[in-house]
This record gives structure tokens, C-alpha cells and sequence, in this order.
């Protein structure tokens, strides 16, 4: 017989685990996890690399030294997680041209402010469109030079705040950790696990509550229940499923809805943009770049906006380590996912013999992340407009049936953070502690008349 539990959570990421240590601990002891691959963690997947872990997911703590400390900073705290604190600011001043030149520190900072002030500028041009209800209007100037498209994509990529302030920078602070821990920052969610999931001596969850490998395909619902069908051909049952896979697998056709979600659901799916975040690790025989504290990030000016821009250096996290790290978005990272790790590795190096001359060593070792092409992710986080649409993220977050979806994508304040993640987990396992008590109420009156 086709086993049927309670509620059923689909994906073993933060918002996953989250959702699913709330529904045990208020009782309901017969949850089930299924999870795609053969680990916890999700987009946050820590990798020995060179000697030391690295984080292919996430990697910072963002939202920190503000007025509310931010959940996951706690869960950081009491697992006694190494961390450094991540200064960006200084990368405007480490800025090379093609020839190997830095820009002087005061070209660099006017061009910066000037960057800023034009994103305010168009931003404020885009809420004015927005709610007038007119034609979103032209940037009054767009980025040419490699210096300002430099600038633009580190801006619009990395220092978001000074554009547009984020709830997480306005309850958390404006302050990034970086997790320079060998057990990665997924120990979290090895802890959090822990917690309601039983393991053996050697902390491996050994529960038969947490299904690894199973690839969920199909999923059937009614007003009564749904049942999961997964790609080894087991069904199972339960009386309510929580969704946690990412926004990149709801675009795609990876799991199937019987029957299909309604039109507004899969319209808002398809409007919410997703953003790719490629980190790619070269590892070094020995350092050749200037390092210190404010020399932590570089950037690279190139004609191409986002060419192998921005750098960092991991001395300050672990010294001796010898490696560098360089960060792509979106088309630049579906460019390099589509060709061999060599060719990434020829062009990184060119790049490198740009700024630092041809004499450096050659890299001796590079990993690329997939986020694009891993058929369980098909992106790194959502994209929301800048502006708030409430309706599209109620659209995203309101269950079908007895269908709940959860994940960062869902989380009113904090999309596409860890933070979200694990926050978004516990409101929507709320969400259907609150929709069972419904139903048993309405059990309860309808009971007497039959
Ligand atoms: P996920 O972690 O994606 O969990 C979903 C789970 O569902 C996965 O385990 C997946 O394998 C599984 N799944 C998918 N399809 C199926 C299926 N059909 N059947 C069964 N299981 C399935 N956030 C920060 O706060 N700080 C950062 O520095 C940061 N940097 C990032 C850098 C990168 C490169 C990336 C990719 C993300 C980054 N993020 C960062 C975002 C953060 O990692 C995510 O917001 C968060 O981890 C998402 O958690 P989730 O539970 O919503 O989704």
C-alpha cells in the first residue's frame, strides 16, 4: 500500500527543514521529506577545494549589526560557526583597467558616487512610472566606459543598499559575514536537523523520515489529499504537501501538477526573474596578488559589463590557501556553464595576465558551479522587481488546495537570503498547522448533522 503520512515536504533545503522540524515539533510526528539529491543543504553546499571548504551556495551572512539580530546570525552564533566580516567598499578603490592599472583612488570614488546617484535617480523615475501607471521611462544614462559598467554591475550586484535599502539591511544591518568554516555553513542545517531528525553516533541522519534520492516528478491532489510520485516509480500520500523547491524549478517542467495550477499561479512563476550567481575558485601555487585587509576585493574593468569583474582573494579567510575567487552573473554564468571548465579557466587566466602581467603562475585547479544546468536548482535566487508587488508575491506565496509552497521566493521581506529561506519554512508550516485546525473545526460542526 502506497504509505500515507500527514504532510509531505518536497526538498531538504533551509526553507524544507525549517518547515519540517515546526510540523514535528507541534505534534505531528509523521512528516516525510523527500529530497532530490543525496544531501541536506540546497543552495547551501559546501566543497573541499584546494584544502579548504568553499561555499558553491551561499556564503555570507547578510544583515548583520543592525537594531534586530538576524535568526540566522543566532544559529551561527550557537553552533560556533567561523565567520569574518566582509568589507566591499574598498573593492571601488582596487579597480584595474586592461593594462594593469588601478584607477586612481579619486576617479574612482567620483565615478562611484556618480553611479549612485544615477541608480537613485532611475530608481526614482521607475516608482514614479510604477504608480502613475505610465511607461517605465528610460535610464538618463547608462553605463559606456569599463570603469562604469565596473561600477554598475558592482553596484546593481553587490552593494544593492546604497541604491535602494532592503528590509534586511534595514532590520538587520548592513553588515556581511563570511562563513570561513570547514564544516560549511550547511553545518547549520546539519544542527537544525538534528533537532527532530534521529542520527547515528557519527551525526548522519539516519531517520526514515528524511527520504534522500527521491526525485519528486508528479504531483496529484484533490480536496481530500495529494499523492507525490517520484522518478523511481514510488508514490506516496499524505494530507498536505509542502513545496520548497526553488523558483527556477517551478519555471521549469520538472514536476507535474494534476491538475495544472491555475493560470495566475503559473503567471506569477513566470514573472518572477531569477538571478544566477556563479562563484568560481582558482586555486594557486602561490600568491601573486597584493593582499591585506583592504585589498580583499578587486575589480576588473572590461568593455563587456560582468567579464570576469569582481574578485576576491581568500588570505583573509584562509591564509596560505592560495586561492581566488571570481564572481558571475546571470549570462556571463550561463556562457561558462555551457563550455569546459578549461576554456573558464584559459579566460580567467587572461584576465588575471591583464591586471597582474604574464608573468604569474598558472592555476592549477578551478571549480565552476552549475546553478543553471542542476535541474533541481535552474537558478541561485529569485528576482524581484525593485519595486514591491505585493500581488505577485501573494500569488507566489497562496496555496492551491491543499498544496503550501515555501522558500525563499515566498518570503515577503527577505527573498533570495538563507535568512528568508529559513523564516518563509516556518510561516508556511504555520500556515497549514492553522489550515488543519480549520478543517477539524469544520469537522466539528458538520459531524452533529450527519
Ligand atoms: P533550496 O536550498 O534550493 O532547497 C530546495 C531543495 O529542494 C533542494 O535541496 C533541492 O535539491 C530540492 N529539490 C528540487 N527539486 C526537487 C524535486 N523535484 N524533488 C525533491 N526535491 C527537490 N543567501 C544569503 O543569505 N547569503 C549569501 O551569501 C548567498 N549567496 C548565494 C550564492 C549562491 C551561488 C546561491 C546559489 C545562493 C545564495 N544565497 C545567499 C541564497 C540562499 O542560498 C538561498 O536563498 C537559500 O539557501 C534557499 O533555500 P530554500 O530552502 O528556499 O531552497
Amino acid at each position: 500500500p502506497t504509505p500515507r503520512s500527514t504532510a509531505i515536504v518536497v526538498g531538504a533545503g533551509f526553507s524544507g527543514l525549517s518547515a519540517a522540524k515546526v510540523l514535528v515539533e507541534s505534534g505531528l510526528e509523521d512528516v516525510l521529506i523527500l529530497e532530490a539529491t543525496d544531501r541536506i543543504g540546497g543552495r547551501i553546499h559546501k566543497q573541499e577545494f584546494g584544502g579548504v571548504a568553499v561555499e558553491l551556495g551561499a556564503g555570507w551572512i547578510v544583515g548583520v549589526g543592525g537594531r534586530e539580530v538576524n535568526p540566522v546570525l543566532e544559529m551561527v552564533a550557537r553552533s560556533g560557526l567561523r565567520t569574518c566580516l566582509s568589507d566591499y567598499s574598498n573593492a571601488r578603490y582596487n579597480i584595474y583597467d586592461r593594462s594593469g592599472n588601478i584607477f586612481p583612488s579619486g576617479i574612482a570614488g567620483d565615478s562611484y558616487n556618480k553611479a549612485v546617484e544615477t541608480a537613485v535617480q532611475n530608481l526614482k523615475c521607475q516608482t514614479a512610472a510604477v504608480r502613475e501607471l505610465i511607461k517605465v521611462v528610460e535610464p538618463s544614462t547608462t553605463p559606456k566606459t569599463p570603469m562604469e559598467l565596473a561600477i554598475d554591475f558592482i553596484l546593481h550586484d553587490f552593494e544593492m543598499p546604497e541604491v535602494e535599502p532592503l528590509s534586511t539591511f534595514l532590520d538587520f544591518g548592513e553588515r556581511e559575514l563570511m562563513v570561513i568554516d570547514m564544516r560549511g555553513y550547511e553545518h547549520l542545517l546539519h544542527r537544525l536537523a538534528g533537532d527532530f531528525l534521529s542520527s547515528s553516533s557519527e551525526g548522519k541522519i539516519t531517520d526514515a523520515r528524511l527520504q534522500l534520492n527521491k526525485v519528486v516528478r508528479e504531483i496529484q491532489h484533490t480536496r481530500n489529499g495529494v499523492t507525490v510520485a517520484t522518478e523511481d516509480g514510488c508514490t506516496y500520500e499524505a494530507n498536505y504537501l509542502i513545496l520548497s523547491v526553488s523558483i527556477g524549478v517551478l519555471k521549469s517542467d520538472l514536476i507535474s501538477f494534476q491538475p495544472s495550477l491555475p493560470t495566475w499561479k503559473q503567471e506569477a512563476i513566470e514573472d518572477i526573474d531569477v538571478t544566477l550567481y556563479t562563484k568560481i575558485f582558482l586555486k594557486f601555487p602561490y600568491s601573486f596578488w597584493p593582499s591585506g585587509p583592504e585589498k580583499e576585493f578587486f575589480i576588473y574593468a572590461h568593455e563587456r559589463r560582468g567579464y570576469y569583474t569582481f574578485w576576491q582573494h581568500m588570505e583573509n579567510a584562509y591564509p596560505g590557501s592560495n586561492i581566488l575567487v571570481v564572481t558571475l552573473t546571470n549570462e556571463e554564468s550561463k556562457r561558462v556553464e555551457n563550455q569546459s571548465d578549461e576554456e573558464t579557466r584559459k579566460e580567467a587566466m587572461q584576465v588575471l595576465k591583464d591586471m597582474f602581467g604574464p608573468n604569474i603562475p598558472e592555476a592549477t585547479g578551478i571549480l565552476v558551479p552549475r546553478w543553471w544546468t542542476n535541474r533541481f536548482q535552474r537558478c541561485s535566487y529569485s528576482n524581484y522587481p525593485m519595486i514591491p508587488n505585493h500581488e505577485l508575491l501573494q500569488s507566489i506565496q497562496a496555496p492551491i488546495g491543499r498544496i503550501f509552497f515555501t522558500g525563499e521566493h515566498t518570503s515577503a521581506r527577505f527573498s533570495g537570503y538563507v535568512h528568508g529561506a529559513y523564516l518563509s519554512g516556518i510561516d508556511t508550516a504555520k500556515a497549514v498547522l492553522e489550515e488543519m485546525k480549520k478543517k477539524e473545526n469544520e469537522m466539528l460542526l458538520i459531524e452533529p448533522l450527519l
